[in-house]
C-alpha cells in the first residue's frame, strides 16, 4: 500500500529528498505522499525510507491503498517504463 503523512507533520523537511520515487511534496499545510508514485520504496530499498528518517512517526501505511509487493513491484516496473522515477 501505499503511505500517508499525518496531519501532525512539522515540515522538518527530512523526508521529501529522501524519498526515491519523487512522490513527497509540500501540499497546503503539511508533505503529503502521491499515492500513484509511493511504490512503499520497493524496487530501492528493503523498508520505505521516509519511515526511517521521520523524526515523530506520522507516516502510515494507507488502509485505503493495500498493495501487495507483486502490486508495488509492478508499479515500480510501470513508473520506470513511464520515465516517472
Ligand atoms: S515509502 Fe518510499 S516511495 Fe513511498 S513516499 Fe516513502 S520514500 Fe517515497
Ligand atoms: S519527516 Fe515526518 S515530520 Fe518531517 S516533513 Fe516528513 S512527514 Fe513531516
Amino acid at each position: 500500500m501505499a503511505l500517508k503523512i499525518l496531519e501532525g507533520c512539522i515540515n522538518c523537511d527530512m523526508c521529501e529528498p529522501e524519498c526515491p520515487n519523487k512522490a513527497i511534496f509540500m501540499g497546503e499545510k503539511v508533505y503529503e505522499i502521491d499515492p500513484d508514485l509511493c511504490t512503499e520504496c520497493v524496487g530501492f530499498y528493503d523498508k520505505p525510507t521516509c519511515l526511517s528518517v521521520c523524526p515523530i512517526d506520522v507516516i502510515i501505511k494507507d488502509p485505503n491503498r493495500i498493495e501487495s509487493q507483486e502490486t508495488l513491484y509492478q508499479k515500480f516496473v510501470q513508473l520506470v517504463n513511464d520515465n516517472k522515477i
